[in-house]
C-alpha cells in the first residue's frame, strides 16, 4: 500500500421498471470508483427470477463491456466497487457476493468491516457453512442468508442484532433490493428516484451522475426496500449515530452530500478554520492536489492570500499501491506531481494537505517544492493527527507506521522538512461538518472506538492458517 488511505468500497442498488437496471448500476459504481479500484461487479435478477452476475479485478470501465451489460438483464440490480480491507485481492473476493441459504439465493454488496467476523465465521462453520472466500463480507452474507425470520426484513433485523461494526449494504433477492446501514452509520448510504424507480448508493454523487433525484440519506439502522411494489422502510435497530468523520475530510467526493451538507463546503470551512487556528505570514496558499484543494481555497479566502496551483497532478498516475520499495514509492510521487516553478520560486508557501498518513507522499512533495525554489514551507493539515488504525472499513497502516502515532509535533515537522507545521484541532474539525459533534466517529484521531475492536485483527485475518 502507498501513502494514501483507501476507503473500502462503493455500493449501488437499483430498481428500474422496464429493465436495464444493470446499466444504471454500472454508471453508479463508475461514479464511486474513488471508493475502490481493485475490483468491480454487478448482479441482477431478471423477470423470470434467474440470476446473473459479472465481476472481475480492475477498474469499472475495464471490467464491463457492452456484451457484459447485455447479459445482465432485469429490473433489479446491485453493484459494487472494491478496495479490500479484509482478504487478499482476488476475483473470488470481489463482490457482489452470491450466497444460498434456507431462504434462497441472495447477492450482497458491502462497504465497511464486520469487527466480530471471526466469531461469526466459526459459528457458521459449525453449522456446516463452507466459505469460499477470505472476506468478512462473505461472513456477513452467510449470516444474512441463515438468519431466522419469515421475511427478508425480519432476517436483516436479526442480522443487525448479531453483526458488529460497519456495514452499508445493498442486498439483492429475486424480488427486491434492500439498502441497509449499520446502527452507527459509519459509512454513507443514500437513495433517490430515477425513471419511475429507485436507486440506492454510497454517495449522492452517484445519483447525480445517473440523473437521479436525491430523496435523502438512509438513517443508521434503517432497512430500505425497493421493488415493483414500491418503496418500504423500517428501522431495523436503534440508531446510535457515529458517522465516519474522515468521509468529510478525504474519502467522499467533494460534490457529495453527507449528513445534509455538501462535502466541498465542509472542506472549505476546515481550511478557513485552519487559518484562524494557526496562520503565519506567507505569500501564497497552495494544496497537494486534488483532495486538499477545497480546504486550501477556504484558507485562502479567509486569509486574503492568493490561492495558487503549484503542483500539477498527472491524471493518469492512477493507483499507486504497487510500490514494493521506498525508492519506488518516491519515484511514484515524482511521476505523480510536476511543480510549477514560476509559482513557487522565492515564495513563502502555506501548503495544505487534508491528512498525513505515513508522511511518504508529503515529504516528497515538500522536497519537490524546495527544489523548485520555495523560500519557506508551512504545512497546514485540515485534520487532526492520525494516531490509530481504523477498524470500520478504511484500510489504514498499523499505528507504528503512522507518522503521528508516537512523535511530537516538532519531530514530525523535522521529519517532513517543513518550516512550521499545524494540524486542525478536533473541535475546529467538528465545527466544520454538519450535525452535532457527538454524532461522528473520530477513533483514528482519538482512539475512542465506538464499537469495541480486537486491535490485533488485521486485513489478512482469514488468510492465516488456523492454529
Ligand atoms: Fe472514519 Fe477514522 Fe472512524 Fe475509521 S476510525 S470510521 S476512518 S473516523
Amino acid at each position: 500500500m502507498g501513502d494514501q488511505l483507501h476507503d473500502a468500497c462503493g455500493v449501488v442498488g437499483v430498481y428500474r421498471p422496464g429493465g436495464e437496471a444493470s446499466r444504471i448500476a454500472f454508471f453508479g459504481i463508475f461514479s464511486l470508483q474513488h471508493r475502490g479500484q481493485e475490483s468491480a461487479g454487478i448482479a441482477t435478477f431478471d423477470d423470470s427470477h434467474r440470476e446473473h452476475l459479472h465481476r472481475g479485478n480492475g477498474l469499472v470501465a475495464g471490467v464491463f463491456n457492452e456484451y457484459d451489460l447485455e447479459n445482465l438483464p432485469g429490473e433489479l440490480a446491485i453493484g459494487h466497487t472494491r478496495y479490500s480491507t479484509t482478504g487478499i485481492t482476488s476475483v473470488e473476493n470481489s463482490q457482489p457476493i452470491r450466497v444460498s441459504g434456507p431462504n434462497g439465493t441472495i447477492f450482497v454488496a458491502h462497504n465497511g468491516n464486520i469487527v466480530n467476523s471471526v466469531a461469526l465465521r466459526e459459528e457458521l462453520e459449525e453449522k456446516g457453512v463452507r466459505f469460499l472466500t477470505t472476506s468478512d463480507s462473505e461472513v456477513a452474507a452467510f449470516l444474512l442468508a441463515y438468519s431466522p425470520g419469515l421475511t427478508w426484513e425480519d432476517r436483516i433485523k436479526s442480522f443487525m442484532t448479531r453483526a458488529q461494526g460497519a456495514y452499508s449494504f445493498t442486498i439483492l433477492t429475486d424480488e427486491a433490493v434492500y439498502g441497509v446501514r449499520d446502527p452507527h452509520g459509519f459509512r454513507p448510504l443514500c437513495y433517490g428516484e430515477l425513471d419511475g424507480g429507485w436507486i440506492i448508493a454510497s454517495e449522492t454523487c452517484a445519483l447525480d451522475n445517473v440523473g437521479g433525484l436525491l430523496v435523502r440519506e438512509i438513517e443508521p439502522g434503517e432497512i430500505l426496500k425497493i421493488s415493483s411494489e414500491g418503496i418500504a422502510t423500517t428501522q431495523g435497530i436503534v440508531k446510535q449515530k457515529q458517522f465516519c468523520i474522515f468521509e468529510n475530510i478525504y474519502f467522499s467526493r467533494p460534490d457529495s452530500i453527507l449528513n445534509g451538507g455538501r462535502v466541498y463546503s465542509n472542506r472549505e470551512k476546515m481550511g478557513a478554520q485552519l487559518f484562524r487556528e494557526s496562520h503565519v505570514p506567507a505569500d501564497i496558499v497552495t494544496a497537494i492536489p486534488d483532495s486538499a484543494i477545497p480546504a486550501s481555497i477556504g484558507y485562502a479566502n479567509e486569509s486574503g492570500l492568493p490561492y495558487r496551483e503549484t503542483l500539477i497532478k498527472n491524471r493518469n498516475s492512477g493507483r499507486t499501491f504497487i510500490e514494493p520499495t521506498q525508492a519506488l514509492r518516491e519515484a511514484g510521487v515524482r511521476a505523480k506531481y510536476t511543480p510549477l516553478v514560476e509559482n513557487i520560486k522565492g515564495k513563502k508557501v502555506i501548503l495544505i494537505d487534508d491528512s498525513v498518513v505515513r508522511g511518504t507522499t508529503t515529504r516528497q512533495v515538500i522536497k519537490l517544492l524546495r527544489t523548485a525554489g520555495a523560500k519557506e514551507i508551512h504545512l497546514r493539515v485540515s485534520s487532526p493527527p492520525i494516531k490509530f488504525s481504523c477498524h470500520y472499513g478504511v484500510d489504514m497502516p498499523n499505528p507504528d507506521e503512522l507518522i503521528a502515532s508516537n512523535r511530537t509535533l516538532i519531530d514530525i515537522q523535522k521529519e517532513l522538512g517543513v518550516d512550521s507545521l499545524a494540524y486542525l484541532e478536533m473541535q475546529g474539525l467538528k465545527q466544520s461538518v454538519n450535525g452535532s459533534s457527538d454524532s461522528y466517529c473520530d477513533a483514528c484521531f482519538t482512539g475512542n472506538y465506538p464499537v469495541p475492536v480486537q486491535l490485533e485483527l488485521g486485513k489478512m485475518v482469514f488468510e492465516s492458517p488456523k492454529k
